[in-house]
């Protein structure tokens, strides 16, 4: 039933539809059909408690009249769509104020058309089918004096009862749709604004080159892990690595050939590592892990895993096989480690040690 009504006050809105046209063109295909049931069942009740055929016709008419916006949305002609619509709302605000003269407070009932036309053609404000919908004004009067005065078919009393009904109903019913729709639209347009919010923050996260977290981002998880598990007594542990000799790999097979094995470790470590350990690019060719699980053997245990795996990766680039290794340094977070910085600074300690007695190695420091 949902999605009948949504395909039905959707008609002439697709994917590629801005969102505020697709709000406007929404709003018109929902009176445009409201009105034309609403007419329809003005009809029936006329023709069940009055007989009165004549102006069961007349309104007949007017409601398929009423369909006519909603069938140039279809045909996707929103300007024309809106400008006849708008014209309807100027109709029906104006046979009210000829109908009731002095009595009829004529400024309330022009908030709603004044507004829907502000909004309707916020884009296209200048444009000339403005000049045109306020013509149809003094056409419509001119059509109403002439009916009404001289009409062979209907009352004059009836004639009044239905417009003043029809309008009033119209009115307000404008008023609160026009209301409730743009309402929902901006709430679209604020969540467009978070997705785009969310995705701009995922971007200034990633290190463009290896996909891997930035060192921005990995400085503010090593500073919320480091104070939740401060707290917690939680387990965490942080391991840097770093390519050995990777200054030879750029000399002797160029700078393409180095970004290629950062990529190439990058991925190792995406694969190797679990979701719950963030691996990041702290610059160059040096990597950051933060262990937020587990104990210092499962750590130590995946560390080495990760060693071996480099070990035995080869990249063939250009005819050449490149085989590279890496050293990693290891902390942990115990009582004795005050600060962030101090947790770094044994995990790049214990790198030093690694790079100073052999490489390709781990070494950790408690
Ligand atoms: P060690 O085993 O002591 O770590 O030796 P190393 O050669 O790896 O160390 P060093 O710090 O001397 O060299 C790092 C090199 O990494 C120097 C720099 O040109 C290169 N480098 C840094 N960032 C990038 C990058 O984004 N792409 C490439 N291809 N090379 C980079
Ligand atoms: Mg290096
Ligand atoms: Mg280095």
């Amino acid at each position: 039933m949902k999605q009948i009504i949504k395909t039905i006050t959707e008609i002439g809105i697709n994917k590629d539809t801005d969102l505020w046209l697709s709000g406007k063109i929404k709003l018109v295909n929902i009176i445009s059909l409201v009105n034309f049931i609403f007419i329809l069942s003005m009809i029936s009740l006329d023709l069940f408690f009055n007989k009165t055929y004549n102006l069961s016709i007349i309104l007949l008419i007017i409601s398929f009249v009423m369909l006519i916006p909603y069938y140039l949305n279809y045909k996707k002609k929103y300007i024309a769509s809106r400008v006849v619509f708008l014209l309807f709302a100027y109709i029906s605000i104006c046979s009210l104020a000829i109908l009731f003269g002095k009595e009829f407070n004529f400024q309330y009932y022009l908030i709603p058309g004044v507004g829907m036309s502000l909004i309707f053609f916020r884009d296209e404000i200048g444009n000339k089918k403005w000049i045109f919908t306020f013509l149809g004004i003094p056409l419509w009067i001119f059509l109403e004096i002439w009916f009404v005065l001289y009409s062979p078919i209907i009352s004059m009393e009836k004639y009044i009862e239905v417009i003043t009904y029809f309008s009033t109903f119209l009115i307000f019913l404008t008023a609160i749709l026009m209301f409730a729709t743009f309402t929902h639209e901006s709430d679209k347009h604020l969540n467009n604004i978070s997705n785009m919010n969310k995705k701009l923050k995922k971007l200034a996260n990633i290190d463009p080159l290896t996909k891997l977290f930035n060192r921005r981002f990995m400085d503010e998880r090593i500073n919320y892990f480091f104070n939740l598990s401060k707290n917690n007594n939680g387990f965490l542990a942080m391991c840097i690595f770093d390519i050995d000799f990777f200054k030879k790999v750029n000399d002797t097979y160029g700078h393409d050939a180095g970004d290629k094995v950062l990529q190439m470790v990058s991925k190792l470590a995406m694969e190797n590592f679990r979701e719950t350990d963030f691996v990041g690019r702290m610059g160059g060719e040096e990597f950051c892990i933060i262990f937020t699980y587990g104990n210092i053997n499962s750590v130590k245990d995946a560390i080495e895993r990760f060693r071996k795996i480099i070990e035995n990766s080869i990249l063939k680039y250009e005819k050449n096989e490149i085989k590279i290794t890496a050293s990693f340094g290891i902390s942990y977070l115990t009582d004795n480690i005050k600060t962030q910085e101090e947790l770094y600074k044994n995990a790049d300690s214990a790198l030093y040690e690694a790079k100073n007695t052999g490489r390709n190695k781990i070494v950790d420091l408690i």
